[in-house]
């Protein structure tokens, strides 16, 4: 019997085969051997972990849970702790290895990593939750695969700033080092070392990275779309930290909410919809659905192909599929969660001309903001505490200057505006937007030179870091 490959449409690959498929798409178009785009494409280790948990009503369950660190050609490894009912082994993977190439990418000097429990974090109390993070946090601990300068986690889909101050407590009850302890995790409170700006960055890095897109004007000129963000129709899928920051901001810019999904619905209105007026609706009625003036859409699934210019699916992986692609109609597709787009659905898009913003650059935002908050633990200052005076009085002589200079008094307000010292916010957000823009101008740079996809541009940008990183240090021993 003759074995022959399944047509594209008819076989579905794992997220793991999926993002492998994106590596060896790119990899075609790099030089390096075999061997080693092999081993920047494997997943060096995983940790699979099964450990009870008590309930509140004295029952015993069992948990399981993971860690996958995919590559160690830079250490720590980084990523974040996902809490859903979904997590598998494949999963966690494929998103440790979308680490490493989006660490890569924008310049962030770690390998991947990934972490997933799998429970539906809704079913269980606020002392369950802080149980099972702490007894997920020992098993971390057990296997060294959590430490500053090992394997560093972050809030992902599901988690939070809370779930990782219990993940700094514990790590901090066994550590041997306080001194740097407080950098074994990212994205907690500010009082507990978070940096301020953490919990915006992945969905201000969205609005950074699709404002870029739209400023090309050759780009937006083949979409049939004017430059620029303004006016520009949007609609969100998911309104989580990622989602909700990603569209306030996107909104800040100029953008038009149309379109609003979550968990139990959609909500569309073609003249636009604010933002903060949907979330305290939801807020007071427990839903988006029935906003005043909305259209709702029982099937939260049926916003993905609303019409307008941009969709951002802000949720999980797997959400535009063969089934869907062909009705989407959003000239743009803007990856704020990973994976939302499957390889297949991703080949109808581009031949329908989309333009796919991928998800191993655009939400890039949030490890940029979380190695922030790494340097600044290990720094033990905040950012901005020694400089943001000494500007202010800077640019106070200065302007005193200029007006004993031109016997004009410079306006009050002019004053307030430019006489500003940077603080640690500011600083934040400015690294942030320094590095979404320059990431965008290389891979754009590489998508001109070989004529691909953004996606493949973007992978064959990490492979080529990720080489260079194996080819100078050596293959040990
Ligand atoms: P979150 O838990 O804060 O929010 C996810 C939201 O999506 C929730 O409000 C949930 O109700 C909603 N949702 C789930 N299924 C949905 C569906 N089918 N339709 C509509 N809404 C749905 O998670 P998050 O941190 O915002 O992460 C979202 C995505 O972004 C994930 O893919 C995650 O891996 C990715 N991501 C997150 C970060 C980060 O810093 N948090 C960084 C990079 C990437």
């Amino acid at each position: 019997m003759q074995l022959t490959e399944a047509p594209v449409e008819e076989r579905t690959y794992s997220f793991w085969e999926q993002v492998n498929r994106m590596f060896d798409r790119a990899a075609a178009h790099t030089k390096h051997p075999k061997g080693l785009l092999d081993q920047i494409k494997a997943c060096n280790s995983v940790y699979r972990m099964e450990f009870p948990v008590k309930r509140d009503d004295g029952s015993i369950e069992v948990v399981r849970a993971y860690r996958a660190e995919h590559s160690h050609h830079k250490l720590p490894t980084k990523g974040g702790i996902r809490y859903a009912p979904n997590v598998t082994e494949d999963e966690v993977m494929a998103l440790a290895a979308l680490m490493t190439y989006k660490c890569a990418i924008v310049d962030v000097p770690f390998g991947g990593a990934k972490g997933g429990v799998k429970i539906d974090r809704r079913q269980y109390s606020e002392a369950e939750l802080e149980r099972i993070t702490r007894r997920y946090t020992y098993e971390l601990l057990k296997k060294n695969f959590i430490g500053p300068g090992v394997d560093v986690p972050a809030p992902d889909y599901g988690t939070g700033p809370r779930e990782m101050a219990w993940i700094l407590d514990t790590y901090n009850s066994f550590s041997s080092n306080p001194l740097e302890a407080l950098a074994c995790v990212t994205g907690k409170p500010v009082g507990q070392g978070g940096v301020r700006g953490r919990k915006e960055a992945t969905g201000r890095g969205v609005f950074f990275g699709v404002r870029e897109a739209c400023s090309v004007e050759e780009d937006m000129k083949a979409l049939g779309l004017q430059p620029g963000l303004g006016g520009k129709t949007v609609v969100v899928q998911g309104l989580g930290n990622v989602g909700y920051h990603a569209a306030k901001f996107l909104q800040e810019g100029g953008a038009v909410l149309v379109g609003l999904a979550e968990i139990e619905g959609a909500i569309y209105n073609p003249d636009g919809l604010d933002l903060e007026a949907v979330m305290e609706h939801r807020r007071r009625t427990g839903s988006i659905l029935n906003f005043p003036g909305a259209k709702n859409l029982e099937r939260s699934q049926d916003a993905l192909e609303l019409p307008c210019d941009i969709l951002v699916p802000a949720a999980l992986e797997n959400q535009i599929t063969v089934e869907n692609a062909p009705h989407i109609q959003a000239r743009i597709i803007a990856e704020a969660a990973n994976g939302p787009v499957t390889i297949e659905a991703e080949e109808i898009l581009l031949k329908k001309g989309v333009l796919i913003i991928p998800d191993v650059y655009l939400n890039a935002g949030g490890v940029t903001v979380s190695y922030f908050e790494w340097l600044r633990n290990l720094y033990h200052v905040r950012f901005g505490r020694l400089s943001k005076r000494f500007e202010e009085r800077t640019f106070s002589r200065i302007l005193e200057v200029i007006e004993d200079l031109t016997g004009k008094k410079v306006p009050v307000e002019l004053i307030q505006e430019v006489a500003h010292g940077a603080d640690e916010e500011d600083l934040v957000n400015s690294g942030l937007e320094e590095t979404m823009i320059n990431a965008y101008q290389e891979i754009l740079t590489i998508r001109r030179e070989h004529g691909v996809d953004l996606r493949t541009a973007a992978f064959i940008d990490a492979i080529n870091k990720v080489a260079q990183s194996y080819l100078e240090l050596g293959i040990f021993p």
